[in-house]
């Protein structure tokens, strides 16, 4: 039976915009954390006190001027894909589930407004109905919101085309702050920056305007090589070809193919594979990069059968480390930026060292203009000691990591927070909004 606070908050927002039931909390204090060992030992027994599920953003003001009045912490929620305990509760309080915030509110000439608990992968399909398609979308688009995917995530599909969250692809944003009566705030132009990618620390996001492209067809190949090596030159040599507009350049070695099962039978085994998203009537420029680099075009999935069937970018990003994770419990994995100019000998030194314990594949972005080789190699997981000595041979060579075992901002994908530290302040004076994520 609820009491104290949660009784006056069930009678403030309705029963059914509020759970306190133990199976619910669980749930809903959960995202992908799991996919690193570290993190599991630390957040798994994390649970808010409960969660609040509002449909508009009066009732989101609502609850966030009932938090600020028992001061308790409100942690967001879009739909908990993310992977690095952004959307766990550390000390308890609300969980503030938008997902029902889900209306596409405008859909304009190349740009679309929706509110944040929007999901990609319905957007997309309501985007491409009417001639036009989302321009980058990590490969959890079927689940994640826009929300989500702004305040927790970085790029994927199309960024080697559009680049990632950070290069002009979030406009305009309308945030609420943390104060005894919230403000709504517009934000657009550089001070996007302090809220992109900051696990809501700093405000609430209940509208976005993002640009969209004009819909292409997309073929799906998968190009197999004998060595990663030449998988590699094969995929700088399609990144770089601005004659071939693409969504998806992931080259993956072996044995990572053998892990994806669905797809395996079409698959040449012991081979590395690159997966290849690119608009219709590209076959022969990808052939003949292939031939330059002792390539073959194997398995294709022709337009016609875009979304029908499993897709390639099903493979790609952090989805490669789930299908990992099926085969061999064991396994984790980084987030690596290699240099877009030594990455063949950056390769070479971590194979010689690390052999089989450490298994590359790639997804080429264009990274602030520039076309770079990122990676989220899998790691065979054995001590967290020996995590860190990966990790420090990793950057000793010139590889940046963005540690993907930690929850808080500044150590992980953020770095420098300055911006977001100001903002902070101004928009949650008591701290309470998603508290321990982020060093001020
Ligand atoms: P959540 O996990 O719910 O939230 C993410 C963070 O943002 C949390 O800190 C949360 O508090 C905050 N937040 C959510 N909504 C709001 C809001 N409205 N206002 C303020 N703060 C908010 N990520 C990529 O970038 N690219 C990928 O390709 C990719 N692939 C993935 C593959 C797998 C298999 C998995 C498990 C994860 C992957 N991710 C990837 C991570 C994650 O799926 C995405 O970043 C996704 O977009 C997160 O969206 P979400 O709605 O699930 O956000």
């Amino acid at each position: 039976m609820a009491i104290g606070w949660e009784k006056e908050m069930l009678d403030l927002l309705g029963e059914n915009k509020v759970l306190l039931d133990r199976e619910s909390r669980d749930k809903l204090s959960k995202d992908y954390f799991w996919y690193s060992p570290v993190l599991d030992r630390q957040l798994k027994e994390k649970v808010a006190d409960g969660i609040v599920v509002p449909q508009s953003e009066e009732e989101v003001a609502t609850a966030l001027a009932f938090a600020y009045k028992h001061k308790l912490p409100v942690t967001v929620r879009g739909a908990g894909t993310g992977n690095y305990g952004q959307a766990v509760p550390l000390f308890g309080g609300i969980v503030l589930d938008l997902s029902k915030l889900d209306r596409i509110v405008e859909v304009g000439d190349e740009y679309v407004r929706v509110q944040c608990g929007v999901r990609l992968g319905a957007l997309e399909k309501h985007l491409r109905e009417l001639g036009q398609e989302l321009r980058i979308y990590p490969s959890t688009f079927m689940k994640a919101t826009v929300g989500g995917f702004v305040c927790g995530g970085s790029g994927g599909i199309g960024s080697i085309t559009w680049g990632n969250l950070w290069d002009g692809n979030v406009l305009e944003i309308a945030v609420m702050t943390m104060e005894e009566t919230p403000r709504r705030m517009v934000i657009s132009g550089p001070d996007l920056l302090n809220y992109i990618h900051n696990y809501g620390t700093n405000g609430i996001v209940t509208e976005l305007k993002i640009p969209v492209s004009v819909r292409h067809d997309w073929m799906q190949s998968v190009v197999q090589f004998d060595r990663f090596e030449d998988a590699m030159l094969f995929a700088e040599s399609v990144s770089k070809d601005d004659a071939i507009r693409k969504r998806l350049v992931c080259p993956v070695e072996w044995p990572i193919p053998s892990y994806f099962l669905p797809i395996l039978k079409h698959l040449e085994d012991g081979a590395a594979a690159v997966l290849l998203e690119t608009v219709d009537g590209t076959l022969e420029p990808l052939q003949a990069w292939a031939e330059k680099h002792n390539g073959r075009v194997g398995h294709i999935i022709s337009s016609a059968q875009y979304r029908k069937t499993i897709g390639l970018s099903d493979f790609s990003w952090n989805h490669t480390t789930l299908w990992g994770l099926k085969t061999d419990p064991t396994i984790t994995y980084l987030q690596a930026g290699f240099s877009p100019v030594l990455f063949m000998d950056q390769i070479k030194l971590i194979k010689d060292q690390f052999g089989d314990e450490v298994l590359l594949h790639f997804e080429w972005a264009r990274n602030g203009g520039v076309v770079t080789p990122n990676a989220l190699p899998i790691v065979r997981f054995t001590t967290e000691e020996r995590l860190y000595e990966i990790i420090n041979f990793f950057e000793d060579n010139g590889v940046k990591i963005f540690d993907p075992h930690t929850w808080v901002l500044n150590d992980g994908g953020r770095g420098e927070v300055g911006g977001m530290s100001k903002r902070k302040r101004e928009n949650d004076p008591l701290g309470l909004l998603n508290p321990g994520k982020m060093n001020p």
